[in-house]
């Protein structure tokens, strides 16, 4: 294919905004393409370049575009930027550029898909000193080549950003529309392939081509995600479910074949340059070839770290011996997607699981299979007492659905929503914490009075147990058994995940799951929340349906 016919095409589909015409016209398009130019034009079309799964950066930013287009234009680079802001779009302003030059060159070497491919991949596998340079020459020549219509496209193809508003999922309709297949068996030879483009040339040679799909170790595939839900819907829904604890980490997938392994983040970059020691943990856990999934927590004394700590782990390009003194990386694996040689994302989690086990020795994140609500609940409370976010929990039978986020897989995590409220009373801490107050009763108010709402045990870290039992030793009022109350001075910031009524306490309300976020000592006992302000949010709730309220 010409490249100009590509770019007539691109400009056909800038012109309109229906989806279905959009389908239409690139499905026209594909049959009559070689498996060559057929994935070219699948992630051309997208303003993609390179396979998703590929780590391969084309390495060209819009200074060195301008300057190359400045000076095939024969204007200064400045005169390029005036007329982009002028236009408002780069490649606009080259298209007019080119044009203006075209009236006094007469020449072009013709410019197709396949060339212009080969020339974009020989500009990103440049490296070293010499490499801008190299790339600025090889920008020049496909420049100065380019109809300026060829170079409104091939300059935003540069920038990964084609502005003609295709996304993935029209491009997958227009493959099953080309080739009369089933969309849903495109999609899902995506999710394994993570490339349109070769899922488009499996696709004309037929469906058992693209049936027939395999994951490849060191090509990730995206990461499943999750919905939001709640514990009783999950259980009504399907039985026992598998829960796990919610690590508060980064996401990562391990590949290893032989003795090559490679690590990806959840934007499926490589990050295995910085995190050496993970790599080393999970390497001596298996002698399996493997694609595993995984968070990666950082941990301190026991306890998981803030994931920011894990964060500037993945991201280290330079001290990396260093950085992994100061922070300490464990690896918690979730899932399997491929064992030596079998991709097994259809096979039900259930059965992934027993591979995994069968497969990997250490770091298995471990996992409860119940369908009792108060079984589930329990393993809530110990990840958010060990410091995790909350728990994950999933369908037994389902597949592995890379970039998903469907309901077989739910967080159960507390909401963001907070309350403010008074700390009135307190119950004596146990074992080592004996000598310190352990959970908080406390309370909202109405009309001047304290109403008690709650009693919150969870989310606190010893430091701070230390600090409220300081604040709160000389406001003690009375002491009955294991029971203290309080003069009323502190306000504590709470977390829940829901509002019920109850019997219990005062206000009538209580709080599910409860959690410490922090001391409020910018707020005074007057500025806690109101009892109509609690029973406000209750009705809210109540509205928004998801959750079920509970007596
Ligand atoms: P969120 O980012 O809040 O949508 O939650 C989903 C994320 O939780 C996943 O992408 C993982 O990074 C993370 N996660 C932590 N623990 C687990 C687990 N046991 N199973 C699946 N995902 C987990």
């Amino acid at each position: 294919m010409l490249f100009i016919d590509f770019s007539r095409c691109c400009e056909k589909l800038e012109g309109i905004s229906g989806r279905l015409e959009m389908i239409d016209i690139i499905s026209r398009e594909l049959p009559g393409l070689t498996d060559e130019e057929l994935p070219i034009f699948v992630r051309f079309i997208m303003g993609r370049i390179f396979p998703d799964w590929s780590s391969q950066k084309l390495g060209i930013g819009p200074n060195l575009l301008y300057e190359a287009a400045g000076y095939v234009a024969g204007v200064k680079k400045e005169n390029v930027i005036t007329t982009i802001n002028k236009t408002g779009d780069v490649g606009q302003a080259i298209e007019e550029l080119l044009a203006e030059k075209s009236q006094t060159t007469f020449f072009h070497e013709q410019l197709d898909l396949v060339r212009v491919y080969r020339e974009l991949t020989s500009i990103a596998s440049q490296e070293g000193k010499k490499s801008q340079r190299e790339k600025l020459l090889a920008v020049r020549r496909l420049l100065g080549n380019a109809h300026p219509l060829e170079g409104r496209y091939l300059a935003r193809i540069m920038l990964e950003e084609l502005r003609i508003g295709v996304g993935e999922g029209s491009v997958r309709e227009a493959i099953a529309k080309a080739f009369s297949l089933d969309s849903g068996l495109v999609e899902h030879a995506m999710q394994a392939l993570n490339d349109l483009g070769e899922v488009a040339r499996r696709a004309k040679a037929g469906a058992d081509a693209l049936k027939d799909v395999h994951i490849t170790p060191f090509h990730p595939v995206r990461m499943m995600l999750a919905q939001q839900g709640t514990i009783a819907d999950m259980i009504a829904d399907h039985g026992a479910v598998a829960a796990e604890f919610k690590y508060d980490g980064s996401r990562f997938q391990f590949h290893k074949k032989g003795n090559w392994a490679r690590m990806y983040s959840r934007r499926l970059e490589d990050v295995t340059g910085a995190l050496p020691d993970v790599i080393q943990q999970l390497l001596a856990s298996t002698e399996h070839d493997v694609i595993i999934d995984g968070e990666v927590i950082a941990v301190k004394d026991g306890r998981p770290m803030p994931f920011q700590s894990v964060l500037r782990r993945f991201r280290r390009k330079h001290d990396v011996a260093e950085a992994q003194e100061s922070i300490q990386l464990v690896p918690n694996v979730f899932d399997i997607l491929y064992l030596d040689g079998a991709t097994l994302i259809d096979l039900p989690f259930d059965e992934r699981r027993r591979r995994l086990v069968s497969a990997v020795r250490f770091y298995i994140a471990p996992q409860v299979v119940s369908d009792n609500k108060e079984t589930i609940e329990m393993t809530y409370r110990e990840a958010l007492d060990a410091g995790h976010e909350g728990i994950m929990l999933k369908v037994l039978s389902s597949p592995y659905t890379p970039g998903m986020r469907g309901k077989n897989w739910i967080k159960i995590k507390p909401a963001v929503d907070t309350l403010d409220l008074a700390v009135i009373g307190a119950e004596w801490g146990e074992g080592k914490r004996a000598h310190l107050f352990g959970s908080f009763l406390l309370a909202c108010q109405k009309d001047g009075k304290l109403l008690p709402l709650s009693r919150v045990a969870t989310g606190f870290s010893d430091e701070q147990l230390t600090e409220v039992y300081d604040l709160l030793k000389d406001a003690i009022l009375s002491t009955s058994k294991k029971e203290v109350a309080f003069e009323p001075s502190l306000v504590f910031e709470v977390g829940y995940s829901e509002i019920q009524t109850s019997p219990t306490y005062e206000a009538g309300f209580a709080l599910r799951f409860p959690r410490f976020i922090r001391i409020r000592d910018d707020k005074g006992i007057t500025d806690i929340e109101t009892l109509d302000g609690i029973r406000e949010r209750y009705r809210q709730q109540a509205k928004g349906g998801g959750e079920t309220v509970q007596k």
